[in-house]
């Protein structure tokens, strides 16, 4: 839902600096200190409409932050998403609540601050992404460096990324799949009544690797077991989050009887709830807007790895800013699927890029974003 200006400014209660026309929705700012918190809420217009198990949608409005010290600005984002009872306006309102953080902490001790952000409030980790983003671009732009290098990565070992064909008619999923020749390994969204239709319109005109992901949207195990089966036929690589969240027991039940690994995608949001999905899970779907940022997705690859599991770091439809900040993790991933900006027609930045499928990481320092906030 856009707001409009007044309901913003009453929503937030802050001074209003500006209000740009074009994509921006609804604009804000806090200075104090020597510090400025903004934030943004933009219309980001995608190419598709963009289906899958739960929604449908033509544009995806998310939040932007910008955070402004010494002269150095950081940039971060937040794609809300109702999965997760996250709208742009609970985002707002969450990132107004982190804005005294900033003024009383001192950035240089992010891990602090990084916390802190977590701490605001239980949920609404999307808006928390944004703020820790926008808190380690400035950081490592500070430092002068890119963050794959402030994380000791090396640049040319990042994965190959899928690119997402949401769901449509079958006819239209394979001129999807043409447009997306470039791209070497397809991510294919399932979880409603005509999986195999669409599957076999899918093979008909391709016989790239497949990822497929079904959103939780087979309900029951016997249903999940047979369509994992199936898709066992048809090169898929993987399966994401076959069933509901809460069905673990059922999770495990099918893992003892299919071949290819099934990952948790839904199923997890932090570190805390990696453990107990080694019992059910081969791997998890790590997406900053899940994990609260930079470094709680940092601690989730670290437990993740200790556990034995696989890892892919996902995203929601996010601009170059969030698809970047996850771009510089991809060194220590398995499996990449970070295509949300190449969803979006009018992304306001550039960063990462993706050449013959391969994450190619942009070189500027902190997150080597170009473009206007
Ligand atoms: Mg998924």
């Amino acid at each position: 839902m856009d707001l409009s200006r007044k309901e913003f400014i009453k929503l937030t209660g802050l001074a209003v600096g500006s209000f740009s026309t074009g994509i921006d929705v609804g604009y804000c700012y806090q200075k104090s200190g020597g510090a400025v918190l903004e934030y943004k809420i933009r219309q980001l217009d995608l190419v598709h409409t963009w289906t899958i198990a739960r929604n449908s949608s033509d544009v995806k409005n998310n939040v932007f932050v910008k955070f402004e010290k010494d002269g150095v600005i950081g940039i971060g984002e937040a794609a809300p998403n109702v999965r997760y009872n996250e709208t742009p306006e609970s985002t707002a309102e969450t990132i107004q609540k982190a804005i005294p953080l900033f003024e009383k902490t001192n950035p240089w001790h992010y891990v602090d601050l990084g916390y802190a952000i977590q701490d605001i409030v239980e949920e609404q980790t999307a808006a928390k992404c944004a703020l820790d983003i926008a808190l380690i671009d400035w950081i490592t732009k500070k430092l002068n460096i890119p963050l794959y290098k402030f994380l000791g990565l090396d640049k040319t070992k990042t994965p190959l990324t899928t690119f997402s064909i949401g769901i449509d008619k079958p006819e239209i999923m394979q001129q999807k799949i043409k447009e997306a020749e470039k791209y070497p390994i397809l991510k294919i969204k399932v979880g409603k009544e005509n999986d195999r239709e669409i599957l076999e319109a899918v093979r008909e005109v391709t016989d790239k690797p497949l990822r497929v992901d079904a959103n939780e949207g087979w309900k029951i195990k016997e249903e999940a077991l047979e369509k994992i089966k199936w898709l066992e036929t048809m090169n898929v690589e993987f399966i994401e989050q076959p069933m509901p969240s809460t069905m673990l027991e059922e999770t495990r039940w099918l893992r003892d009887r299919v071949n290819i690994p099934i990952i948790a995608d839904e199923a997890v949001k932090s570190a805390s709830d990696i453990p107990k999905l080694a019992y059910a899970y081969d791997g998890i779907n790590i997406k900053l807007m899940k994990s609260g940022g930079i470094q709680e997705a940092l601690r989730m690859i670290w437990m993740a790895r200790s556990l034995g599991m696989k890892i892919m770091l996902g995203c929601m439809i996010e601009s170059s800013v969030a698809i970047s900040a996850a771009a510089h993790l991809s060194p220590l991933v398995d499996y990449a699927d970070l295509d949300g900006n190449l969803l979006i027609a009018n992304d306001p930045f550039k960063g990462s890029t993706v050449e013959k499928g391969k994450v190619i990481l942009p070189d500027g320092p902190g997150l080597g974003i170009t473009g206007t906030f």
